[in-house]
This record gives structure tokens, sequence and C-alpha cells, in this order.
């Protein structure tokens, strides 16, 4: 069928096209969009080579209506409202472990396309990387995998819900999943964007003792505040490392900034047997350097995590129940933009004008 998309080309802006979707096969269905997020993955994949082959349409965070099913889908329905989430093969050692964010097919992510090589998409008869995620969202449709799709009571607004397949997923899990904070916890969060800022709701919920935020934008931290940080640090003005030391350190810190400096500061501000975990998309070959005595002695832990360690057919209905039950002020977040202004939202989101820039594709 014939569909728009915004085709992503190195270094350039998004440009909305006429392209070409191929029907679901096994395993899938074609989803009409109504909302997709923006996050800084696919900015990344457009503008740093991380194996995203380009033109692309990228978008993974996308919320839509089912209208079509592939041969054998039975899981889910015509009309049905579902939220697309990060793409996992379903079989591999890592997927049966209840850990499909270390899925062994990595075609299903960055390289965005199907495991066989394949992709539903064209571009002027030829073939363009077409299945970012599982889905390539940034569309008004999308050939997505049943594996990463959760269904949505339809009463749920589109455009709130989108960044729960990303980001703000990436920044619970973290601190409920990853770091398995509790309520005695003291928690440093670095970076005030969309993961960070759900981290703050998330370390709320949990009932974290102290919650610190550190970010350079004033603005970010007042929001940080108001969804639940007990501290904030504007570490352009004031060291971080030793304000944390003179709050007593930190039994949990969560790195969302991928800045290797920004890595070691957070490492140093934990206690004796304080965990770090980072989730920030660092430059290809950032590096730390970490005394290995600090390390040892005081029983820290570092590690890495994609997407909290979530389990997102787990994890997205409960955050879901969060929303109902107003601990998740998601509006506080997300700024919406035709899906025709999507080179404004970026660049609003660049700006930190918009934490959380949504795209709308249709109101119904
Ligand atoms: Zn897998
Ligand atoms: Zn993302």
């Amino acid at each position: 069928m014939a569909m728009t998309a915004a085709v992503a080309r190195r270094g350039q802006p998004f440009r909305l096209e006429a392209c070409e979707l191929a029907a679901p096969r096994a395993g899938e269905v074609r989803v009409r969009l109504l909302a997709c997020g923006i996050c800084h993955t696919d900015l990344s994949a457009r503008d740093h080579d991380r194996g995203t082959v380009l033109p692309a349409v990228l978008g993974h965070e996308g919320v839509g209506v089912i209208e079509a099913l592939g041969p054998g889908v039975s899981e889910f329905a015509l009309g049905e409202h579902v939220l697309m989430s990060f793409g996992s093969c379903g079989q591999c050692s890592k997927c049966r472990d209840g850990a499909p964010g270390y899925c062994h097919s990595a075609a299903l992510g960055f390289r965005g396309i199907r495991a066989d090589g394949s992709s539903p998409l064209s571009l002027n008869g030829q073939a363009i990387t077409g299945h970012f995620f599982a889905q390539s969202s940034f569309a008004t449709h999308a050939v997505a995998s049943i594996n990463n799709m959760v269904r949505l009571a339809p009463d749920l607004p589109a455009a709130l819900m989108a960044p729960l397949a990303c980001g703000v997923q990436t920044g619970m899990a973290s601190v409920m999943i990853a770091l398995a904070a509790r309520a005695q916890d003291s928690i440093a969060i670095f970076g005030c964007g969309t993961v960070g800022l759900a981290a703050i709701m998330a370390a709320r919920i949990v009932g974290c003792r102290d919650i610190i935020a550190i970010d350079i934008v004033d603005e970010r931290l007042q929001l940080a505040r108001e969804l639940g940080a007990t501290h904030t640090i504007n570490s352009s003005r004031e060291a971080a490392g030793k304000a944390l030391r003179g709050l007593g350190g930190v039994t949990r810190a969560l790195d969302c900034t991928g800045l290797p400096e920004v890595v070691q500061t957070a490492f140093h501000a934990l206690q004796s047997q304080g965990v770090l975990v980072c989730v920030g998309v660092s430059k290809p070959g950032s590096q730390i350097s970490i005394d290995l005595g600090a390390l040892l002695y005081a029983g820290r832990s570092i590690r890495g995590s994609i997407e909290g360690d979530a389990v997102p057919r787990d994890f997205i209905p409960r955050m879901v129940d969060w929303y109902r039950e107003g601990r998740l002020p998601l509006h506080r977040l997300v700024a919406t933009y035709a899906f025709a202004d999507i080179n404004q939202a970026v660049d609003d989101m660049l700006a930190a004008r918009s934490v959380k820039p949504v795209l709308i594709m249709s109101e119904t």
C-alpha cells in the first residue's frame, strides 16, 4: 500500500515522502499510526554510524490501530490499539530468559531490518531500511512484529502512551528492575531528559528516601523537583561529586548522559556496596577510568542496561496502571507536534525546549 514516511538520510533533516509498504507476514501486523515519540536513539541512527543503513525510516515509540493481520496472527485483532516497544526475536536464549533487551537478533534493533534481512518498506521501487526496532513508526503506517507489541485500552491517550515504549520505560525500569531501588535508598539521577525524569517518577513511586537530580538546565531541575526530586544539583555551577559527597554519597546511581566524566563522577559518589547503572548512549569509542581500589574495597558495582532490563509485556501494563492512578504525570514530559513538523520537534528536543516530542499522525 502507498503511505507517507519521514525518510532519514545522514546528517539531513527528515523528509516526508511517499513510500510503499508490503503486506504483513506471519508474526506481523500492519498498524495505522496515531502517535510516535522521538528518542535520541533515532537521531543517533540518522547522524552516527550505528549500523542502520540509510536511507531509513526510523521511529520506535509508535502507538496505533491494527488494520491488517499477517497470516496466522491470532493474538491480536483488527481495530485494537497497540503500543510498539523494542524488537526481540522471542526465541533466542536471552528472550527465553526474560531478557529481550539483549536479544541475539541485532537486526531487529539499530539495523532496522527483519532477521532474514528483508524490509517491508520501499521508496521509488527500492527496498529501504523499514523495520527499525521492528516497527519504523515515523510514518502513517508500519508493518511491525507482534513480539514487541502491547495492547492498549482505546481510551488511553496515544500521545502520552508513546514514550512508554522506550524512554519512559528505560527510566522507570532502570530504577525498579536494573537498580532494584528500595525505600531506604538514596539515588542520584544524572541527566534530566525523558529517561532521567521518568527515573525520578519511579524513585518517587518506590519511595526512595533521597532523590537527587543532576543536570545543567535549571528548568529541567525545576521540573525534576516537581516530579519528585528531593535535591537538585546544577553541575554547570557546582561540582556534582563534591555536592554528592556533602550529602553523604548515594546507594544507587543512574547515568542517563553517556558522558565519561559524568559516569566517573557517579561511580565515585557511590557509598560502599552502591550500584551504578548506565543507560545513556555514548559516542562510539568512549571510555572511563576508575580506580580499581574504589571498585574492590568499597564493593561497588557498575553495569549497563538496555531499557532498564524491562520485559515490555510485563512492565508497560504496570506503567499504564500507575498512569491511571495519577502517579505518572506523563503530560509534564510530552509536547505534541503534527507529523509534518518532525524537524521542528527534533530542534526543540535538542535545544531542551521540549522534553519528549511526540508526533501526531492521526487524531483518531
Ligand atoms: Zn531473541
Ligand atoms: Zn529510544
